[in-house]
């Protein structure tokens, strides 16, 4: 065999050789980032440095559609309130990671509906938490029942809170309002936990799915700045009266685009404008951020 040939002869077979290798290459690549997309890329993650925490409070309704899923970042810690759907439970991983959540604080679940709960069992998993906070009902049995089905089996300590406890979270308090220790609430939506959140001088409050009849119950709460609008802008909460008692500045309400509930609907909507707050949907906006700081209100769209 002439050298030439030789040359020629070698250079075939390493093209071949290097299709091949490329084509295998690429089916492992396809093969594994189909089973295991998330767990590669959290893995990734973790090399990655976490962004330097925003100063002041923030306050982040994440855009998931039809359910809910807040987060809230104060002096390098953050805790969730609720989770949003199972379906949506990876852009909540995801935006917790962009924002440089690396374990939560707290995770609150304000009660046991899926569009609350369904993506807190990935959210465990994925991003963790010091403590999964749930509201009692029933007999705490029942509730931590109730809770293994929907986070499963898990080392996470849950915690059972009721009025009257706070946490803190950095600079800023978090004060549970409602349910009553004890109490005896059968629908659901009422057993949603209600949160003060208090910092620098500003009060944000946050009711879940509360209807008015929970409302009625929660006097004395005196004017709010931010308000999660109830149970998603439904007519069965945000009551003239309720509004009239917290007069909330800026209000907040996370549904999916034409959804099938009709939330927010158009009585809810004008008791909020007649209330003097300002409307921010993420139905039309995307996920919300208002930010406190040194006394002041910014209101930011994540998707702008
Ligand atoms: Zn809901």
């Amino acid at each position: 065999m002439s050298p030439k040939k030789h040359r020629k002869f070698a250079g075939r077979l390493n093209w071949r050789r290097l299709l091949g290798g490329l084509l295998a290459a690429c089916l492992l690549l396809l093969l594994t980032t189909a089973i295991r997309q998330s767990a590669l890329r959290d893995l990734a993650r973790e090399f990655l440095p976490a962004p330097a925490p925003q100063a002041g409070l923030s306050l982040h309704m994440v855009d998931v559609g039809q359910g809910q899923a807040l987060l809230l970042t104060c002096g390098g810690k953050s805790a969730m309130v609720d989770t949003g759907l199972p379906g949506t439970s990876n852009e909540v991983v995801n935006y917790l990671w962009k924002q440089g959540v690396r374990r939560l604080d707290y995770l609150f679940v304000t009660h046991p509906h899926s569009d609350h709960c369904g993506g807190a069992k990935d959210v465990v998993e994925r991003i963790g938490t010091q403590v999964l906070i749930i509201p009692g009902y029933l007999s705490e049995e029942a509730a931590f029942a109730t809770a293994g089905d929907w986070v499963g089996k898990t080392d996470t300590p849950i915690a059972i809170t009721h009025a009257g406890q706070q946490y803190t979270l950095g600079e800023a308090t978090i004060t549970v309002l409602h349910p009553a220790a004890g109490n005896e609430i059968d629908d659901m939506n009422d057993l949603s936990l209600v949160l003060l959140v208090e910092y620098g001088g500003k009060r944000l409050l946050l009711t879940g799915d509360i209807t008015e009849a929970v409302e009625q119950k929660l006097t004395g709460i005196g004017p709010v700045d931010v308000l999660q609008v109830p149970h998603h802008g439904s007519y069965t909460s945000s009551s003239a009266a309720f509004l009239e008692e917290i007069s909330p500045d800026i209000a907040l309400i996370s549904c999916g685009k034409n959804n099938d509930y009709g939330h927010p609907h158009d009585v809810t909507l004008s008791r909020l404008e007649q209330a003097g707050a300002e409307i921010y949907r993420t139905d039309q906006l995307g996920t919300l951020v208002v930010t406190v700081q040194e006394g002041q209100i910014l209101m930011k769209i994540e998707n702008e």
